[in-house]
């Protein structure tokens, strides 16, 4: 992919993104942590976090889907740093 594509594709993940930076960081953090028991390819520890932290579940797990986090260690690989 072009590099002004893929520019472009992550601004506009960005100005979609329905959490912050910041929490998106927070949330990369609490997966760090709590995948030390591994990953069972859903996203159980990722709503675990949003629903603490109030944040709209589905909304961000589909969010997260089209960034590449598929699961809660793909989301650490593929997703941390997005915002
Ligand atoms: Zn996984």
């Amino acid at each position: 992919m072009a590099k002004e594509a893929a520019e472009r594709m992550r601004k506009q993940a960005t100005a979609e993104a329905p959490l912050t930076k910041v929490e998106l960081d927070a949330l990369c953090d609490f997966l760090d942590e709590s995948l030390s028991e591994g990953c069972d390819h859903s996203h159980r520890f990722t709503r675990t976090f949003l629903a603490c932290h109030k944040l709209p579940e589905d909304r961000v797990v589909s969010w997260l889907g089209e960034n590449g986090g598929y699961c809660d260690c793909e989301v650490l690989a593929n997703v941390e740093g997005t915002l």
